[in-house]
């Protein structure tokens, strides 16, 4: 059977993400994948991941702390669009981002075009030969579409010298079913 957006996310990292790595989970959220990344970097890897809210951050450090052989994550409450500052100069494997709103949460706390793109920016300058970016979009709710068709745009605009994009989606399914993006660098 096809995969769902998120499990073909997943797929796509674990295509790529070996142990030892560094990578970043751009929109913690409550944990599922700053977790899965620590799986896949183990111990000698590197795990960014950030988000804004602090229940975000007390959600996945919880989760982590049911998996205490993971111990290679930073948690950061701070917005994706600093992530140069963490990274300092550090190249990256893989990222992923996870827009919209966190479930069950404060549905007016959503990520936002301009600072999705400028997280992108930093963070394909970071991404290793064969690296990859992954933006799992989320756009049912207000200000989702303008983010989508933000990202979109930036993405058709990547150089291909530079860069292969991937758009996966279900276009027959009612009720905005999410598109995946993945930028792989050459
Ligand atoms: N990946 C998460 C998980 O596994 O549960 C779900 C992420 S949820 C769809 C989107 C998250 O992005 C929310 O937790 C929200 O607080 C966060 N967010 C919004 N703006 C952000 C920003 N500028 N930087 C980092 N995170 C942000």
């Amino acid at each position: 059977m096809l995969k769902t957006a998120m499990h073909y996310s997943h797929e796509l990292l674990r295509e790529i993400v070996t142990t030892g790595d560094h990578v970043v989970d751009a929109t913690m959220g409550n944990g599922n994948d700053t977790l899965f990344l620590a799986q896949l970097v183990g111990v000698s890897g590197k795990v960014d991941a950030f988000d804004i809210q602090k229940s975000a951050l007390l959600a996945t450090q919880e989760k982590l702390a049911r998996h205490p052989e993971q111990v290679a994550v930073n948690l950061h409450l701070a917005g994706h669009e600093n992530a140069a500052t963490y990274l300092q100069g550090k190249k990256i494997k893989a990222a992923i981002f996870n827009l919209g709103y966190l479930p069950k949460s404060d549905k007016q706390i959503i990520t936002l075009p301009e600072t999705t793109k400028k997280a992108l920016t930093a963070l394909l300058e970071h991404l290793l030969p064969q690296g990859r970016i992954i933006l799992v979009c989320y756009y049912g709710h207000p200000g989702g579409k303008a983010e989508l068709d933000a990202l979109k745009s930036y993405c058709n605009d990547l150089p291909q010298e530079r860069y292969n994009v991937l758009a996966y989606q279900f276009i027959n399914q009612k009720n905005n079913p999410p598109l995946l993006l993945c930028i792989e660098a050459k």
